[in-house]
């Protein structure tokens, strides 16, 4: 059991740090990836610092849902192009990013959930979507071989999934192919600040010059950030996942409902992840932030289970650092991965629900589990802006659990913020004055 990720993936680039680059990209996730490869794409010479592994975080560890249904607003037109270029990735690249496109299923169990289904319904006729509600007499016909008491649902064909934990690193080698030096083991300590603006990047190799920097830190960008002053009210849950041994075909795509979600993987098994369970630790930061996060926690409160002490050395935990200087270790050198342990009492009830869900299959065994720390903001979407009191500073993060399947497109957005270019979308939702400007935070928009 656990971490799904290689670790032999080769470093991409072993060599010295370089002295300088156009613009600096902390983070080797989906999006610090994604925006380096769009940035080198545009002649600008682009160095990622990642102080761990590529994809060793949330990028490697989830679901792999590419999905459309269900989204936010303001993040499907930014999904729909998502779509486009994970096809355009898998023309290129081929087979190891799993990439399939086998549909989205969304299950109900009752009005509630009928309720949310047909406002998405709605929203996604809006934007030309291929969404279908399903009734219960459909059932059959959408999952062959499935039993519970659904009431209907919704389908999105041209929904799809991919292998994360062989993408992300795949994505990785093809942007360092096109000239993204991607430097592992390289905590970023500090942004280099010089005259009021970015200069740059001090890390545990050494100075980097950039007039251009790009926090794309996932659960760890908030920690970095207040240390500059900026804060973002950014908090980080652990959910667990696990792979079965490869079992029949009883479905090609993803399939939630509120106990599970499950999709077929690429080896032949299923992916399981409880689709309402997550943990908590409670950290400083869970303080702080208690009243942004007040209407998201009235929702989600049966769902979570609250943990009193954040880790040691985890982005929240009581005891790291919040003030430390360019010279000495930082907090992000101090734990290299976040690889928190899967909750094994959730990863046997996912087994039996897949089991009783398809009679057909019999015993359910599981090959590998995992955990994750998912960023997450109150309003449940990222944060794609400048910062306004740090010119040259451009935020990604805050992916709120569903950041893989729009990277791509996220990725080409930031590329366009950072080259001061027109995005081609709408990023109001995803301002950073949000938080602070009176707007009235609503954690219910996207599923
Ligand atoms: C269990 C689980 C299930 C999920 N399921 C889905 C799904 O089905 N579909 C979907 O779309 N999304 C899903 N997500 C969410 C998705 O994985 C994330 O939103 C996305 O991967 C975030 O990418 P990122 O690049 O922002 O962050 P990350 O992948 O977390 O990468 C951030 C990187 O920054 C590095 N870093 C941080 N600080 C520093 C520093 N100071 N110096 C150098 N490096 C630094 C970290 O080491 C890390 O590698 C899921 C997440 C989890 C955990």
């Amino acid at each position: 059991m656990g971490f799904p990720l290689s670790l032999d993936t080769p470093i991409a680039h072993p060599g010295p740090l370089p002295a300088e680059a156009d613009v600096v990209v902390i983070g080797a996730g989906i999006i610090g990836v994604m925006t380096a490869w769009e940035l080198a794409r545009a002649g600008l010479r682009v160095v990622v610092l990642e102080k761990g592994r590529v994809a060793a975080e949330q990028s490697s560890r989830n679901w792999g849902w590419i999905r459309q249904q269900g989204r936010h607003p303001a993040e499907l037109p930014i999904m729909i192009e998502a779509n486009r270029l994970w096809r355009d990735l898998a023309a290129r690249l081929g087979d190891g990013l799993g990439l399939r496109q086998a549909g989205v299923v969304y299950l109900a169990s009752g009005p509630g959930d009928e309720a949310k289904h047909a406002a998405f319904l709605q929203l996604a006729r809006d934007h030309g979507l291929d969404t279908e509600a399903f009734s219960r007499a459909d059932l059959a016909r959408v999952l062959p071989g499935a039993v519970g008491g659904w009431t209907g649902g919704i389908r999105t064909a041209s929904d799809m999934h991919a292998e994360p934990a062989q993408a992300v690193p795949l994505l990785a080698r093809a942007a360092a192919a096109d000239g993204v030096v991607i430097v592992e083991h390289c905590a970023v300590r500090l942004i280099d600040v010089a005259g009021g603006r970015v200069a740059g990047a001090i890390t545990e190799q050494g100075r980097i010059r950039a007039p251009a920097v790009v926090v794309a830190g996932g659960a760890w960008s908030s920690l970095l950030l207040r240390r500059h002053g900026i804060v973002i009210p950014q908090l980080a849950v652990r959910a667990t996942v696990a792979a079965t041994v490869p079992l029949p075909a009883v479905t090609e795509g993803a399939v939630a409902d509120n106990r599970l979600g499950w999709r077929r993987r690429q080896d032949g098994g299923y992916t399981l992840g409880p689709d309402a369970f997550h943990q908590f630790h409670i950290g400083p930061d869970a303080f702080r932030h208690l009243r942004a996060y007040l209407p998201t926690l009235m929702q989600d409160f049966r769902h979570t289970s609250f943990l009193p002490v954040a880790p040691q050395g985890y982005p929240d935990g009581w005891r790291t650092p919040r003030r430390w200087s360019g010279e000495g270790p930082s907090p992000f050198e101090a734990l290299r991965v976040l690889n928190p342990a899967p909750h094994m009492p959730v990863v046997a009830q996912m087994a039996r629900d897949l089991a009783a869900t398809y009679p057909d299959l019999g015993e359910v065994r599981i090959a590998r589990a995992w955990s994750g720390m998912i960023d997450t903001m109150p309003d449940v979407v990222p944060v794609i802006d400048h910062a306004p009191s740090l010119p040259g500073l451009t935020i990604a993060t805050g992916m709120s659990g569903h950041g893989f399947g729009i990277g791509p497109a996220f990725g080409r957005i930031v590329a366009a913020l950072v080259q001061g270019h027109e995005t081609g979308h709408d990023l109001h939702a995803f301002r950073f004055s949000r938080f602070s400007d009176g707007t009235r935070i609503d954690a219910g928009a996207g599923m």
